[in-house]
């Protein structure tokens, strides 16, 4: 049972995904607020930074790029990680044997690569499962966990317009502001609060978006991420829901490509369009309306292969 593996830790080291997101942060400042309320050492880390947007969150400050190889972790949490990889470093760097992992997730791609798997793809967030989880393991809802975890529901649902938003996920969502969490600042911090460089590269994404097929895709180039001072953090999300919101789009995506010239891709659908498929063919993964993967350059080279791959899923799902 997870319960008994918290319950004797003493040191916890909590990871969330590369790239991380609203619901990553979320949940892992959550979880480090949870464990520290136990009576854990808690170490936070994620592989990249924590972005600007959610520096609000209670934690954030705390959250490294790298565990400490020599601390003798008990338990290892990995929030928001569909599969091993999406750990990145913070975990390949630990020392065999590894601690005991527990994961905690919600995607639909999910590998079950804990000891303890607490994996729910109808959640609509793990933010949304925690509710429930730190609940069970007996910690106490504090206004500071309710912001944590407000911001990664209000992320990962766009607002709470995603297809997975269930009567449970407003409840959820309304216990948190009963306990303090202000939905309209998080709302506005974490989701529509953006830097002017996010909204220049943007306008380069749409000014070169192209449409064929009910395929909507974009592209950016790691000089025009650099002249904008983007280097490695692509903040896509927004465009890229954006694409997907336009009429008569059954996949919208952006291509990113990043300081080392690799190429992130991030994939949205519309129904009954499945977006994962395509990215587990691509080695990456995700949920039905949204998901991703890393491609190698050149962008031009990565561009040609997804469309094709977009294109065919178009064709294949098309309703008859
Ligand atoms: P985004 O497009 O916002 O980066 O990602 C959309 C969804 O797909 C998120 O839930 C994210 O965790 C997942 N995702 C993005 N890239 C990858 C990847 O390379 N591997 C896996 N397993 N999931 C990914
Ligand atoms: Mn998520």
């Amino acid at each position: 049972m997870i319960q008994f593996a918290v319950e004797k830790a003493n040191r916890v080291l909590v990871i969330a995904h590369i790239d991380p997101d609203g619901d990553a942060i979320g949940s892992l400042t959550a979880v480090g607020q949870a464990m520290q309320q136990l009576g854990k050492r808690i170490m936070l880390v994620c592989d990249d930074n924590v972005p600007q947007r959610f520096h609000y969150l209670p934690l954030a400050g705390d959250v490294r790029r790298a565990p400490n190889p020599d601390a003798n972790y008990d338990l290892v949490v990995a929030v928001d990680c569909a599969d091993e990889a999406r750990m990145g470093w913070a975990y390949a760097c630990l020392p065999e044997p590894k601690p005991t992992l527990a994961n905690i997730d919600h995607h639909i791609t999910n590998t079950r690569f804990g000891a303890f798997n607490v994996v729910d793809p109808a959640a609509s967030s793990t933010a949304e499962i925690l509710c429930r989880f730190l609940d069970e393991i007996g910690v106490t809802m504090t206004r500071g966990i309710a912001d944590s975890l407000l911001t990664g529901i209000v992320t990962d649902t766009i607002g709470f317009r995603t297809t997975n938003v269930t009567a449970a996920t407003l409840r959820a969502a309304a216990a948190l502001v009963d306990c303090g969490a202000d939905i309209a600042d998080i709302s506005l911090r974490a989701l529509h609060r953006r830097p002017l460089a996010t909204a220049q590269v943007w306008g380069l994404g749409l000014g070169r978006m192209t449409f064929q097929d009910g395929l909507l895709w974009t592209s950016i180039g790691r000089n025009e991420m650099r002249r904008l001072g983007l280097d490695g953090n692509p903040s896509s999300s927004g465009l890229v829901n954006f694409l997907a919101d336009v009429e008569d789009v059954a996949i919208g995506v952006v291509l990113s490509e990043m300081p080392s010239e690799s190429v992130r891709v991030s994939m949205r659908a519309v129904p009954p369009y499945n977006v994962a498929e395509v990215a587990m063919q691509m080695g990456g993964g995700g949920h039905v309306l949204a998901a991703g993967f890393t491609l190698d350059g050149p962008l031009e080279q990565a561009e040609a292969t997804v469309v094709a791959a977009c294109l065919d899923a178009i064709r294949r799902q098309r309703p008859a």
